[in-house]
């Protein structure tokens, strides 16, 4: 048997990148992979059309997590199809990059609706199923920014800090009730997050990595697919960073 079958996941956006590889590894784990959408219909439908044909049930809806009226619609749904969730990876983010004199109120409030608002939205809807089954798994992507900072980033680099703020208190609140909450720190990964950044930057990134190189979406999927493991069940309040050694 598998690690995680019988176990209901739900990644928020799960179409691409990080959401799509972390979707993906836990369905290759055993698990029935639930994903949120934001825009592409289309790449979702690939991806659920992928997880499937791995032999496990996999549904993907649209709802943006910055819509608490959305997500709840959606998790209602869902677990209405599918049963209770057990496994929540908080993935969706967003950037909107400016240095912060030049960074509108509109830019600011983007980011902190689809990463912060989206947090609460998720969480506050999937918690109280895995409270009543007594056992759940929360792992938030957070980033090396939120860890650092970023020239051009504070919008996003204080949302990506206070997710490591609201992993540490929420592993508090539900560390006897059997759920974990753990984040990822990724650092710079490849992904369509990183297509408008200029290959200058991209270069210097690699010059202040010790391992040389960018990472992989997969790579960052094996760290949550392991935080959301049985085999992490004394891990909770905790930061994993996964980015080549460029923090430590
Ligand atoms: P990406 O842009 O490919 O993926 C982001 C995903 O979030 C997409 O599927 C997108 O549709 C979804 N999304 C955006 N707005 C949404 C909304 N309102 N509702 C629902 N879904 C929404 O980038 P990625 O690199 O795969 O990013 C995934 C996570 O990893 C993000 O939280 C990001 O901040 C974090 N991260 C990425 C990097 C990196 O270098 N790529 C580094 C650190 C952290």
């Amino acid at each position: 048997m598998k690690e995680l079958q019988g176990k209901v996941c739900l990644v928020t956006g799960g179409a691409r990148g990080i959401g799509r590889a972390t979707a993906m590894a836990l369905a290759d784990a055993g698990a029935d992979v639930i994903f949120d959408y934001a825009h592409s219909e289309e790449q979702a439908r690939e991806v659920e059309a992928l997880i499937r044909g791995k032999g496990v049930r996999c549904k993907a809806y649209q709802a943006s997590v910055a819509s608490g009226d959305e997500v709840d619609a959606m998790v209602a749904r869902a677990v209405s199809e599918f049963g209770p969730i057990s496994i929540l990876v908080n993935n969706a983010g967003i950037t909107r990059d400016r240095s912060f004199l030049k960074m509108t109120r509109e830019m600011w409030d983007e980011v902190m609706g689809v990463n912060l608002d989206g947090l609460f939205n998720v969480t506050h809807a999937v918690l109280p199923g895995m409270l009543e089954t007594g056992w759940g798994r929360v792992v938030n992507v957070s980033s090396i920014v939120g860890q650092t900072g970023n020239f051009g980033q504070a919008n996003y680099a204080a949302t990506k800090g206070a997710a490591i703020a609201f992993t540490m208190s929420l592993a508090r609140e539900v560390a006897k009730k059997g759920i974990t909450a753990n984040a990822v720190a990724p650092g710079f990964i490849e992904t369509d997050m990183l297509k408008d950044v200029p290959e200058t930057a991209l270069e210097q990134v690699k010059a202040m990595t010790p391992m040389g190189r960018l990472g992989k979406a997969e790579e960052i999927a094996d760290a949550i697919v392991f935080l959301a493991s049985p085999r992490a069940s004394y891990i909770t309040g905790q930061v994993l960073a996964v980015n080549g050694g460029m923090y430590m």
